[in-house]
């Protein structure tokens, strides 16, 4: 992508849907575009794939020209991609032999071939017991299965996956999501998945950009992101985080009477936010040391509250209820409670303050 570019017009406004992005995804990696709704995901995806027209800027494919300022040089079709929607839909009145087919005999291959192609994906992705088998007989991870058996029928490319796991229950979500990464990793096949749902990128992903207004605002590994995310939106983004306001007396962040130890001299703003992820924080009730930690002070216990394995904590400074921090604990701690809260020190975020 260079100086990828598409403006769409709505009324008197121009939308900057994609914003002059320049960036090239490594051949055979999975790459994950992370970004709130309405910042050009999809557009971006349909930039890629040829469906739209560039406002301005290039697509290659290696050093292939597939689309230029206002003109599509390759049309969609010869570009040797396959794209998977939200909803995974198949042919409801087709077979799954019928499904993978379906690809192949519109681009009017031989039955003889079409039979071994749909045969050896069905192996691939455990489906050829139920080739006989229409849609509404399937359990959710065939129908998954056929759904991806039917974009890679044709050996593409490059695969664009386009949130493909938002309108699967959770369950199938974690399997749809490791089926794809073990078939990129097995295929070595170039992938760019996007998504709002950071476990979507980070459980495929090998790198990943995060899109805000139709630029990237921060590209890395997955774990730079969620780890040193540039801004407190990437910050929130990428995964549950607490967000608070604090005073810098003298190396120390104050939030009420939490004093949380700075590195000396590295901050000189008056006021910052605070980051602090659920997971790298604990709370003791009895006072003691745990290495990896420290003790930033007394808390009082709000509200606990039991979800996916784990319970989420609302705790607030003892000298001000105001402040909500959340903190994931194995056990549950009852409301009322007073109790020390300790955080990681290498895992705090430290954000100026907009
Ligand atoms: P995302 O996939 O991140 O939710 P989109 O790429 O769909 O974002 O949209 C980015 C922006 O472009 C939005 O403001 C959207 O309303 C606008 N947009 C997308 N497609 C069109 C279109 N065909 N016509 C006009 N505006 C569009
Ligand atoms: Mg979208």
């Amino acid at each position: 992508m260079e100086e990828l570019t598409k403006y769409f017009r709505k009324g008197k406004n121009i939308i900057k849907a994609v914003d002059h992005i320049t960036y090239k995804i490594s051949d055979g990696i999975a790459f994950g575009i992370l970004g709130p709704s309405g910042h050009g995901k999809t557009t971006l995806l349909r930039l890629i794939a040829g469906l739209e027209i560039p406002t301005d800027g290039y697509v290659y494919f290696n050093d292939e020209l597939m689309s230029e300022p206002g003109r599509i040089v390759i049309e969609p079709e010869r570009r040797n991609i396959a794209m998977v929607f939200q909803n995974w839909a198949l042919y409801p009145n087709m077979t799954v032999y019928d499904n993978i087919a379906f690809p192949l005999k519109m681009a009017k291959m031989s039955k003889h071939e079409i039979d071994k192609r749909v045969r050896e994906i069905a192996e691939e992705l455990e489906l050829t017991r139920v080739l006989n088998h229409y849609p509404k007989e399937l359990s959710g991870g065939q129908m998954q299965r056929t759904a991806l058996a039917r974009a890679l029928v044709k050996n593409p490319k490059i695969l664009l996956l386009d949130e493909p796991f938002s309108n699967l229950d959770a369950a199938l979500r974690d399997s749809a999501r490791a089926l794809v990464r073990r078939i990129q990793r097995e295929r070595k096949l170039t992938t760019i998945i996007v998504s709002h749902d950071p476990a979507d990128i980070f459980s495929i992903a090998d790198a990943a950009g995060v899109i805000i207004n139709g630029k990237f605002a921060q590209i890395g590994s997955p774990t730079d992101i969620y780890n040193t995310p540039a801004t407190t939106l990437i910050a929130a983004l990428s995964g549950d985080i607490n967000l608070l306001s604090a005073k810098v007396v003298e190396d120390t962040a104050l939030i009420a009477n939490l004093r949380i130890p700075l590195v000396k001299g590295l901050i000189n703003d008056n006021e910052v936010i605070i980051g602090l992820r659920p997971d790298e924080m604990k709370i003791l009730i009895e006072q003691q040391d745990i290495h990896g930690f420290v003790n930033v002070g007394k808390i009082r216990v709000k509200v606990s509250s039991y979800t996916l394995g784990v319970f989420r904590i609302v705790v607030s400074p003892i000298s001000d209820e105001s402040v909500n921090i959340i903190v994931v604990s194995d056990e549950p701690i009852e409301p009322g409670r007073e109790a020390h809260l300790l955080i990681k020190p290498d895992k705090m975020k430290i954000f100026n303050k907009e």
